[in-house]
């Protein structure tokens, strides 16, 4: 049975029945889940005696002209697959919980926030940040992890533990995707068919340049430019970036050398907007060539 906490103090008084050798591994997420977001509950589950999710549609991460009010919100299918995922617990606060009226305490990351997504939505990993202390210090888990999806997400998070010694050690979860190589998520369902058909383009632009960096192509300007020439395969794909950037400071390179490189996209396709990744490790390469 996963347990419904539906406030701060429900979930607090659950905190206080584990035992402290009990291990609490915690998965955050916005809700509509699906594969991509189960995996990290088992990811969890496999480190943790006690598993935790929650499903908060944070408002303060979405923009005046983004998808807060239409995003999906199928709450009885996502216990169903809690349930079946075997999650003990789910926290499911309401804004007004979470955000007493008169807030005015926020979290900023000032580095790899910047780039990427961070420069096409502003205020957007401030309301992350924000929302993800504020679920630590209710929660307190020993760890969570987050998905490899959202790459810069996670090197925010990373920055932010590591700066304000907050104490949950942080994991990552590999990128789940469709068969045809679209990265799962929840936005997905917004794709008309037109366009859902066109989408693993943005996939295969990320293993294209792949192959051409093995290949030996390692600047970081072409690489970019050939990911960008696969997506101008269908003009329904309407590219915001496409970058090749370092894989921890996301900051800007101009050749892919020893620490391998993060390659990183995000895209329109009609109203919706998908991103998508790959990290790039010369490990990887000379396994590939060898
Ligand atoms: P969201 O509900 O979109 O905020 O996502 C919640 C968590 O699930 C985040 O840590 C995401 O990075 C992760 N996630 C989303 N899509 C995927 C995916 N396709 N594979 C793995 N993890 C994912």
């Amino acid at each position: 049975m996963t347990l419904i906490l539906k406030d701060k103090a429900a979930l607090r008084a659950w905190r206080a029945t584990l035992a402290p050798g009990q291990k609490l591994g915690f998965v955050p997420t916005m809700g509509a889940l699906h594969a991509g977001h189960i995996s990290l509950m088992e990811q969890a589950r496999a480190a943790a005696d006690v598993v935790i999710a929650s499903i908060f549609v944070n408002p303060l991460q979405f923009g005046p002209n983004e998808d807060l009010s239409r995003y999906p919100r199928p709450i009885e299918a996502d216990l169903a697959k809690l349930e079946a995922a075997g999650v003990d617990a789910l926290f499911l606060p309401s804004v007004e919980d979470m955000y007493p009226p008169g807030a005015s305490t926020f979290v900023e990351e000032s580095m790899v926030s910047l780039p990427l997504c961070g420069a096409e939505r502003p205020g957007h990993f401030r309301g992350v940040a924000t929302v993800v202390l504020k679920l630590f210090n209710l929660v307190q888990p020993h760890l969570a992890v987050f998905g490899q999806k959202d790459a810069q997400q996670c090197a925010v998070i990373e920055r932010m533990v590591r700066d304000l010694d907050v104490p949950v050690d942080i994991r990552r979860g590999a990128i789940v995707r469709e068969a045809d190589g679209l990265a799962l998520s929840s936005r997905n369902v917004y794709l008309s068919p037109e366009d859902r058909a066109a989408a693993p383009l943005i996939y295969q632009s990320l293993r294209a340049v792949e192959a051409a960096y093995f290949d030996g192509e390692h600047d970081a300007g072409k690489l970019a430019a050939l990911g960008l020439a696969v997506l101008a395969r269908s003009e329904r794909i309407v590219p915001q970036y496409w970058e090749v950037r370092d894989p921890e400071s996301l900051g800007a390179i101009a050749k892919v050398g020893s620490r391998g490189a993060l390659l990183a996209v995000a895209a329109h396709l009609g109203t919706t907007r998908l991103i998508d990744n790959l990290l790039l490790s010369p490990g990887s390469a000379a396994k590939a060539i060898g």
